[in-house]
C-alpha cells in the first residue's frame, strides 16, 4: 500500500471508557471480522485481560476503509492503557500519526486521560476527540464536549459523539480517521528502519514482533539486526495483522505488521528497538531505546516448598513474553527459598502474581512491595536496596528513595480529603486546575513507596470510587528513612524488615507487633515481639506460654481421639515454620503481609 492511503491510529482512554468494545465495531463494519465470529474485546486475547478488562499488551490490526472512492489502510495500534506500561505506550504511540481520544460521555476526563493525551501530544500526534457511550441514560455530552474543547483547543462541535456499544458514529468516526489524520511520511530508498512496538511470545510461532516501517522497505528472507544488541536474524516471515496473520512479501514506508525471525525470547527483539538491514545497515536508530527499569520489588515464595522447581520454571516461561520481568533466587529466614522479582509497577506485579497462580496453579505468598533504595554508608559506600533486608547495618549517611509525579482527578467535593490522605503520604501540592466546574486536577510529588503502599485502596475508599490518578516517575530524593526490624525471641524475621520515613517508624512497629500477637499461638515458653531500629526497641509484644501440654487432658480418655488429637498436630506441623525456637504457622506470615 502506497503511504498516501495509509493512516496509523491509536485508541488512548482511560480505563473501562469503552477502547476494546470500539474496536471491537471497527473490526466489524469495516468487514474484517464476520458478526458470526465477532465476540466481545475480541482483541484482547489474554485470559486475564478480558476477565479484569484491562489491556495488558498492545496489538496492530489492519482494517479497510473507503472514503469518496478510494479504498485506506487503517493500521489501529492497541495500547496498554496503564501507567505501569507507559513506555509501551509510548512506543506505540510513536508508531502513529493520530489518535482517537476517547472519554466516557458519563464520566468525562480522568487521569489515564490525560496521561495518554500528553503523551500522544509529545509524539505530535493529530488527536480527534470522541465521546463514548452516548447511549447512557446519565450520558452528559454537552458538558464532556465543552471539557474536551477546553482540554485539547478548538469547538465542542468537533467532538464526535459515538457509543461503541450500538455502533452509532462509528463510521463517521472512521471516515475521519482517514481525513484528519496526515498519511506516514518516510523514505523508501533509505536504509531500512522499522521500529518495534510490540513483541509478543506464541508458543507455536516464537517471538512475534510488531512493528511500523519508518524507511525502506523489509521483505522475507532478509537478513535484519537489531540495533541495540546488533543480533542478526533471517526474517521467516513478515505480514500484517487482520486480526489473524497474513504473511505478505514485504512491508514498506507507513506499514505497519508483524515479523517472525525465530527467536525464542521477547529480550531478543525489545520494544523500542530499531530493525534494520544486515547487509545495508541504518546509521542511527529511531529513538534512544530504553532498557524496561523495575520499579517495585517483592519477593515471592511458594507455600508449598516442593513448588520451588516449578515457580522457577513458570518464571523462565513469563520472562519469555515479559522482558520486563526481572527475578533472582533469594531466601529467607521466614519463607524459605523464592525469588526476588522486580515489576514495573503494582499493576504489572499483580498480573504476574495471577498468573503463576491461574496458568501454572502455583500458590504464593507474596511479600510487602518495595521500591529500591540507595543506601550510602559513613564510608562512603553506596548500595542499592531493592529488599529491606540487605539494607546495611552501622551508620547510614544518606537514603535517597524514587518520587513520582501524581496526578489525581476526582469531584471537587473530595478535595479535603484527597489533600489529606496525600500529605500524610508526605506529598507536596504542585497544582490544582479546574477541569470544569466541579472536576479538579491535584497534582503533587510524592515518594513512590508511599503510593505502593494501599495508597490507591485509600484513595478509592475516600472518594467512593470517584478518583482516578495516574503517576510518572520524577527522579529520586534524599529522605529521613530507617529500617525497622520485627523480631521474634530476639530472631529477626527478614521477611517483615521495612524501610520507613522515621515518622511512621513507631506506626509501623506497633501495628506488626500487634498483628502478630494475635496470629501467632501461645508455645511452650513465653515468646517476645519486639520492633526495632537498629539495636533500638520501639515497641513489644507478649505471647505468654502455654502452661499445660495439651494431651494432658487425654489420659485416661478415649484412644482414638487422642490419636486424632496427635495426627492433627503432626498436620499442623507441616504448615509450620521456625523462627529461632518460635514455631510460626505459615498463614500467620501471609496474614501479616497482606493486613489482613
Ligand atoms: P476499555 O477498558 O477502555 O477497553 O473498556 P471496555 O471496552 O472494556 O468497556 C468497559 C465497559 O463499558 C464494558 O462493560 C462495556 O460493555 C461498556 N461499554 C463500552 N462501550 C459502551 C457504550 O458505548 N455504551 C455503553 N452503554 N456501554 C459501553
Ligand atoms: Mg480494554
Amino acid at each position: 500500500t502506497p503511504p498516501e492511503r495509509i493512516r496509523n491510529f491509536c485508541i488512548i482512554a482511560h480505563i473501562d471508557h469503552g477502547k476494546s468494545t470500539l474496536a471491537d465495531r471497527m473490526l466489524q463494519y469495516t468487514g474484517v471480522v464476520a458478526d458470526r465470529e465477532m465476540r466481545a474485546q475480541y482483541l484482547d486475547r489474554m485470559d486475564i485481560e478480558r476477565e479484569r478488562g484491562i489491556t495488558v499488551k498492545s496489538q496492530a490490526v489492519r482494517i479497510p476503509w473507503e472514503l469518496n472512492g478510494d479504498t485506506f489502510a487503517l493500521n489501529m495500534i492497541d495500547t496498554p492503557g496503564h501507567v505501569d506500561f507507559s513506555y509501551e505506550v509510548s512506543r506505540s504511540l510513536a508508531a502513529c500519526e493520530g489518535a482517537v481520544l476517547l472519554v466516557d460521555a458519563a464520566q468525562g476526563i480522568e487521569a489515564q486521560t490525560l496521561a495518554n493525551l500528553y503523551l500522544a501530544l509529545e509524539n505530535d500526534l493529530t488527536i480527534i476527540p470522541v465521546l463514548n457511550k452516548i447511549d447512557l441514560p446519565a450520558a452528559d455530552p454537552e458538558r464532556f464536549a465543552k471539557e474536551l474543547a477546553d482540554l485539547i483547543g478548538g469547538s465542542p462541535d468537533d467532538v464526535l459523539r459515538v457509543s461503541g456499544k450500538t455502533g452509532a458514529g462509528v463510521e463517521d468516526l472512521l471516515d475521519r480517521i482517514v481525513s484528519d489524520i496526515p498519511a506516514p511520511v518516510g523514505d523508501p530508498d533509505a536504509p531500512a528502519r522499522a521500529m518495534i512496538f510490540d513483541s509478543v511470545y506464541d508458543a507455536y510461532r516464537g517471538v512475534v514482533t510488531y512493528v511500523r516501517m519508518i524507511d525502506g522497505s523489509l521483505a522475507p528472507r532478509q537478513r535484519v539486526q537489531m540495533m541495540s544488541t546488533r543480533a542478526q536474524h533471517e526474517l521467516l516471515e513478515i505480514g500484517v495483522s487482520s486480526p489473524e496473520p497474513h504473511p505478505s512479501n514485504g512491508l514498506g514506508v507507513g506499514e505497519v505488521g508483524y515479523l517472525i525471525t525465530g527467536v525464542k525470547d521477547v529480550r531478543q527483539s525489545k520494544v523500542g528497538d530499531t530493525v534494520t538491514d544486515h547487509r545495508k545497515p541504518a546509521e542511527t536508530a529511531l529513538t534512544g531505546y530504553v532498557e524496561p527499569k523495575p520499579m517495585v520489588y517483592s519477593g515471592l515464595y511458594p507455600i508449598d516448598a516442593s513448588d520451588y522447581t516449578s515457580l522457577r520454571e513458570a518464571l523462565d516461561k513469563l520472562k519469555l513474553s515479559d522482558a520486563a520481568l526481572v527475578y533472582e533466587p533469594e531466601t529467607s529466614v521466614a519463607l524459605g527459598f523464592g525469588f526476588r522479582c522486580g515489576f514495573l509497577g503494582l499493576l504489572h506485579l499483580e498480573i504476574i502474581t495471577e498468573r503463576l497462580s491461574r496458568e501454572f496453579d502455583l500458590d504464593l505468598i507474596t511479600t510487602a512491595p518495595s521500591v529500591v533504595y540507595t543506601v550510602r554508608s559513613e564510608n562512603g559506600e553506596e548500595i542499592v536496596v531493592t529488599n529491606p533486608s540487605e539494607y546495611p547495618e552501622g551508620k547510614i549517611e544518606q537514603v535517597t528513595e524514587p518520587i513520582v509525579k501524581a496526578s489525581v482527578l476526582l469531584p471537587k467535593d473530595y478535595v479535603g480529603t484527597v489533600m489529606e490522605l496525600c500529605q500524610s503520604r508526605r506529598g507536596s501540592l504542585l497544582g490544582m486546575d479546574y477541569l470544569s466546574e466541579n472536576r479538579v486536577e491535584l497534582k503533587y510529588t510524592m515518594p513512590l513507596g508511599e503510593i505502593v503502599f494501599d495508597f490507591f485502596d485509600q484513595l478509592k475508599s475516600r472518594t467512593q470510587g470517584y478518583a482516578s490518578f495516574d503517576y510518572e516517575p520524577a527522579g529520586s530524593e534524599a529522605a529521613d528513612l530507617v529500617k525497622v526490624d520485627i523480631l521474634l525471641q530476639g530472631d529477626r524475621v527478614d521477611a517483615f524488615s521495612a524501610i520507613v520515613h522515621r515518622d511512621n517508624a513507631y506506626a509501623y512497629g506497633t501495628t506488626m507487633t500487634e498483628r502478630l500477637r494475635k496470629l501467632i499461638p501461645r508455645q511452650q515458653f513465653e515468646v517476645p515481639i519486639q520492633a526495632a531500629i537498629g539495636a533500638r526497641i520501639i515497641a513489644r509484644e507478649n505471647i505468654r506460654a502455654i502452661r499445660k501440654d495439651v494431651l494432658a487432658k487425654c489420659y485416661g480418655g478415649d484412644i482414638s481421639r487422642k490419636r486424632k488429637l496427635l495426627e492433627k498436630q503432626k498436620e499442623g506441623k507441616k504448615r509450620m515454620k521456625m523462627v529461632g525456637r518460635v514455631e510460626v504457622p505459615q498463614n500467620a506470615f501471609i496474614a501479616a503481609l497482606s493486613g489482613d
